[in-house]
């Protein structure tokens, strides 16, 4: 796992193991990042692809003080709960760290990581079992894979923690597998016309990652292009080979992105053939998707989750509602025709730009679509003294601010939805939104919208006490 170049950290004397170190050891734990965990005199070791009940022999790849890391030597005891993998890659390369755990096993750890988490900060909640998937593979309608030269050719895959050197891989397990052969025809295109590929040492180069988005119901297809350079040489015969290659081809986009960040798409687009957006369906509304766009990765649960936290907000035809964290206007136009009126806020502009032409497709005119930072246009409806009966969140990772849970409370919804990707802030968050009177209504509900990963998202409600 470590290579030569990572530094080796001090070793202190607390630690009770030393590199290299071979040990036997049963596996007692799992973390939250699917790491196994064996103990020396309570003094914590990870393993990757080691299971809870399992007795490994490992070897001691790094040691830190309060913790180190080993890698499996060989496996003396085997889970009841083990599935054989596909390929080792899927948990080596971190596209789906619990492919070895069995699907019943995977949603019974993404609940108890939520009961866990809201323990720590000293809230005894009710969870129900997540709901899983029927068919826990081959779900996502996205990808954004990167590509390098080697080996003499455009290579795409994934990097190995830690190195520079991609690994090559076709098979993604949990993408769409449409998607996954129009990665690898894009690329072959690319190659067959001698695109160059952008190296991060000397600045050079055109074709940086390869995107794909392809609409479950529809099966309309995006394929972004992100390069360094505004344009490709050989460029309208690319064009022209790929839209031969992929019929269901909708949109083809030049995506610039120059910065040397790990932020993969730049804001600049140009469309190279079809429309700047395709369409997919959720729950009978259509939605046209941009290429910067959020839109959720997992359609099958997504019906499941938008259906579910409607119904937990318990919607009348009187109701103002709040759709903060909108993105193209998914949860808020698929609940307008339920609801008085619908307002949404979204940070991304041309996320805001597509929400409003979702109301239109869907023939919705009670909604209303507001591209603001979250927290600021909580704050400014509070000051212009609206009062909403519903409020839906659903903020990335990092989860919500006091400043907007201050605004919520000021605006005194009597429900307040709160859908999470992150237990971690979700729980953090509860602390302060009980604090502004509200009290958790029912129980959690946890719904696996990304099997085989460590993601676990969630609908909680709160209600305002009387
Ligand atoms: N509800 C939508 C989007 C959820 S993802 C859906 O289900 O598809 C979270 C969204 O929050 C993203 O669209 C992201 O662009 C947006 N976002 C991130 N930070 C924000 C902020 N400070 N204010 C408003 N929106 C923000």
């Amino acid at each position: 796992m470590t290579t030569n170049k990572i530094k080796a950290p001090r070793q202190t004397k607390k630690a009770p193991v030393v590199k290299n170190q071979e040990l036997i050891g049963e596996v007692v734990d799992i973390t939250f990042q699917g790491l196994g965990v064996i103990k020396v005199d309570n003094y914590p070791i990870f393993v990757a692809d080691a299971l809870p009940g399992e007795e490994i022999k490992i070897g001691v790849t790094r040691v830190l003080q309060n913790y180190a890391f080993g890698r499996t030597i060989e496996r003396l005891k085997t889970s009841p709960d083990r599935v054989d993998v596909a390929h080792g890659q899927l948990i080596t390369s971190g596209i789906a760290p619990l492919v070895n755990l069995k699907y019943d096993a995977q949603l019974e750890l993404k609940r108890n990581q939520i009961v866990q988490l809201f323990k720590k900060v000293g809230l005894d909640v009710d969870v129900d079992p997540t709901i899983g998937m029927e068919t826990p593979s081959k779900y996502r309608n996205k990808t954004v894979v990167p590509v390098k030269f080697q080996d003499g050719h455009l290579t795409t895959g994934f990097y190995r923690r830690g190195s520079h050197n991609l690994v090559p891989i076709d098979d993604y397990y949990l993408n769409d597998p449409k998607i996954d052969a129009a990665i690898g025809t894009v690329r072959d295109i690319l190659d067959a016309h001698g695109t160059t590929v952008w190296d991060d040492a000397t600045k050079k180069g055109e074709i940086r990652y390869i995107m794909v988005r392809r609409g479950y119901y529809s099966h309309e297809m995006m394929v972004g292009l992100i390069t360094a350079t505004r344009e490709l040489h050989d460029e309208a015969a690319i064009v022209a080979d790929i839209v031969a290659a992929l019929p269901e081809l909708k949109s083809l986009i030049l995506n610039y992105n120059p910065r040397q960040t790990n932020v993969l798409l730049g804001s600049e687009n140009r469309v190279l053939f079809g429309q700047s957006t395709i369409q997919d369906t959720i729950l009978a509304n259509k939605f046209n998707i941009g290429l910067n766009s959020f839109y959720q990765v997992n359609p099958q649960t997504t019906e499941v989750l938008y259906s579910l936290a409607a119904k937990k907000a318990g919607l009348k035809l009187t109701d103002t509602v709040i759709d903060a964290y909108s993105g193209i206007g998914t949860i808020g136009l698929t609940v307008a025709n339920q609801v008085k009126k619908v307002i949404g806020v979204e940070v991304v502009e041309p996320a805001v730009a597509d929400a409003k032409v979702n109301m239109a497709l869907n023939n919705v005119k009670n909604a209303e679509f507001i591209a603001n930072d979250a927290p600021a246009q909580m704050r400014e409806w509070q000051a212009e003294g609206l009062k909403p009966e519903v409020v839906f969140v659903d903020p990335p990772r990092k989860g919500l601010t006091p400043e907007l849970i201050e605004a919520v409370a000021g605006m005194a919804p009597e429900t307040f939805v709160y859908i999470s990707c992150n237990p971690a802030t979700l729980a953090r968050d509860a602390v302060q939104i009980l604090e502004q009177g509200f009290e958790i209504d029912g129980a959690i509900t946890p719904l696996d919208q990304f099997p085989q990963t460590t993601h676990v998202e969630s609908v909680t409600v709160f209600k305002r006490k009387a």
